[in-house]
């Protein structure tokens, strides 16, 4: 099966712009951003959405968030910030494997469209 564009990011066979990485996650600038400041955090794992964690992913669910709450900090989203996490066709996700948005630094509407 043929890796989708995030593992191949992680793999390193493709470029980004990665502000930070462990052992466990990657976090790199959105190529299209729709913020100032709109970063994509995925862990390495190959979990394609959020309908496919498993049980066993709670410890690495609370890394990626405690993840994402730190590079709001370091990214001085002082003024607040949303996450979002695309869920399947409806849900608009385009890339099947697990990623976070962390927007911010613009007044951002709701709800979204
Ligand atoms: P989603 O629509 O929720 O699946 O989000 C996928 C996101 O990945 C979109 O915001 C794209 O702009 C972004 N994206 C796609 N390819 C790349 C890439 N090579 N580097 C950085 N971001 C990407």
């Amino acid at each position: 099966m043929p890796e989708n564009i995030f593992q191949k990011i992680i793999s390193r066979e493709i470029p980004a712009d990665i502000i930070y990485e462990d052992d466990l996650c990657l976090a790199f600038r959105d190529v299209s951003p729709q913020a100032p400041t709109h970063v994509l955090i995925i862990p390495k794992k190959p979990i394609k959405s959020i309908d496919q964690v498993a049980d066993e992913d709670v410890e690495l669910m609370g890394h990626l968030w405690l993840t994402i709450r730190n590079l709001a900090n370091e990214l001085k989203l002082e003024k607040g910030y949303r996450v979002v996490a695309n869920c399947g066709w409806d849900g608009g996700q385009t890339v099947d494997h697990l990623h976070f948005h962390l927007l911010g630094g613009r007044l951002l509407s709701w709800p979204p469209g």
